[in-house]
C-alpha cells in the first residue's frame, strides 16, 4: 500500500526540491580536518583557560606507577633509579587519537609526551588504540599558557615558539642526555624552540629575551629557567622552588 502525504503532484515536487538542498550539503561536507603524521584529525578549538587544561588532563584515565605493567617499568627506567620518586605520581593512560588532543593552546598532547617506542607504535596504527603513560603537572601548562597570553596581550606572535619536549621517562632522558635529576623525568618541564616572537621576519635572540623576561615574572619562585645562550632554546619547569641556570649543559 502506498501512503499519500502530499495532495497534489506539484506539492510532492516542490518539497522534493527543497530536500535536495540539505541532503547534497550533507553527502558533500566533511569536517574540516588537518593531517598530522599521516593521520586526518578533526580541527579544534585551541586550548585558552587554565579550567580548559586541567579539564582535558582529568579526562584520561589515571594509573598509579605500581599498577603500570612490568614490562614498561623495566623498559622506561632501565636503571631502576626512579622507583621511589615516580610512585608518588599519578600517569595519564593516552591511548589512539588522544594524542592529537589540544592541550595548552594549539599544542598538543604529542608533543609533551615521551618519545619512545610506545609513542611511535601507537602513532605508526592510531586505530589499534595503543596505550602509552604520561607524566605531566597541570602547573607547568599554566606556566606555558600564561605566557602565550601575556604575549597575546603586548602584542607579539603568542604562538611564536615551538614546543620541543615535555615528559621524558628516564630512558628518554638518558637517550637525550639530561641530566639524572631532570624535572623532564617527573611531566614538570618543557622545552621550547623560539622564533619570531616580535614579528620582525627573522628569529633571533631578541625575540629569546622578550620571551624570557615574560617567563622570568611567570615561574618566579615557583620553579627552573633554562636559559640556554647561543641558542633559541628555553627550559622552563614547576619544580615547586627557584631555580636558574645559564650555561649551555642542562642541570636539570
Ligand atoms: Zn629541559
Amino acid at each position: 500500500m502506498e501512503i499519500i502525504f502530499f495532495h497534489s503532484k506539484s506539492q510532492r515536487r516542490n518539497v522534493g526540491f527543497l530536500l535536495f538542498f540539505p541532503v547534497l550539503f550533507l553527502a558533500c561536507y566533511r569536517e574540516p580536518v588537518t593531517i598530522i603524521e599521516g593521520v586526518e584529525v578533526p580541527l579544534t578549538p585551541d586550548i585558552l583557560s587554565h579550567e580548559k587544561i586541567d579539564s582535558v588532563i582529568d579526562g584520561f584515565e589515571k594509573i598509579k606507577f605500581f599498577e603500570l605493567d612490568t614490562a614498561y617499568i623495566s623498559y622506561s627506567d632501565p636503571l631502576d633509579k626512579f622507583e621511589k620518586k615516580l610512585k608518588k605520581l599519578e600517569y595519564s593512560i593516552v591511548k589512539g587519537r588522544d594524542v592529537f588532543k589540544k592541550i595548552v593552546g594549539p599544542f598538543r598532547v604529542m608533543h609533551f609526551l615521551s618519545h619512545d617506542k610506545y609513542y611511535s607504535a601507537n602513532l605508526n596504527n592510531v586505530d589499534a588504540n595503543l596505550e602509552q603513560y604520561w607524566l605531566v603537572d597541570k602547573k607547568m601548562l599554566h606556566m606555558l599558557l600564561d605566557l602565550i597570553l601575556e604575549l597575546e596581550r603586548l602584542g607579539y606572535d603568542k604562538y611564536g615558539f615551538m614546543v620541543r619536549c615535555g615528559h621524558r621517562n628516564p630512558r628518554c632522558n638518558i637517550a637525550s642526555k639530561g641530566s639524572g635529576q631532570s624535572q623532564h623525568q617527573f611531566g614538570r618541564a618543557a622545552d621550547l624552540e623560539i622564533k619570531d616572537i616580535n614579528k620582525d621576519g627573522k628569529s633571533t635572540d631578541e625575540d629569546k629575551q622578550i620571551v624570557l623576561e615574560i617567563l622570568e615574572k611567570i615561574v618566579d619562585d615557583d620553579g627552573g629557567l633554562g636559559l640556554y645562550p647561543g641558542t633559541m632554546s628555553v627550559h622552563l619547569d614547576s619544580r615547586g622552588h627557584r631555580a636558574r641556570w645559564n650555561s649551555y649543559k642542562s642541570p636539570y
